[in-house]
């Protein structure tokens, strides 16, 4: 289970643009990098068209989330993670979050109007520590 996301400050402050440019709608994308046994490496956020475009809930286009894990194959790297937005509430899952991630083994970063907070779902949501590297 990852404990751990270390992530590059440009690519939280680019998740915090895209929260910013968005809002009110939620905005998503996926991490990319690597695991390392428990803790994941993001290299890249990397912004994807959410097709719901709804306050309320997120999917990612299927092409480009599958454009994007094709590149990240092809550069040995994987997507370690899902990233949205939660414009106008705290960075908690909510009731459809929660559903989709137990089919969902990556890690969550969710940009919150609070702050961010990241979550893996192992038999009930975990908390994964967010550190900026
Ligand atoms: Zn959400």
């Amino acid at each position: 289970m990852i404990k751990e996301l270390r992530i590059p400050r440009t690519e939280l402050d680019l998740i915090q643009a895209e929260l910013q440019a968005n809002k009110p709608y939620e905005a998503c994308g996926v991490l990319i990098g690597t695991i390392d046994g428990m803790i994941a490496h993001v290299e890249k956020a990397l912004s994807i068209r959410n097709v719901k475009r709804t306050h309320r809930s997120f999917e990612l286009d299927p092409k480009e989330h599958y454009n994007a894990w094709n590149e990240a194959e092809k550069n040995g790297k994987e997507i370690v993670g899902v990233y949205h937005t939660h414009p106008v509430s705290s960075a908690v899952p909510s009731l459809w979050d929660r559903e989709t991630m137990q089919n969902d083994t990556s890690v969550w970063l969710i940009a919150g109007a609070d702050g961010m907070r990241a979550y893996v779902w192992e038999n009930g949501l975990k908390t994964v520590k967010i550190i900026e590297v």
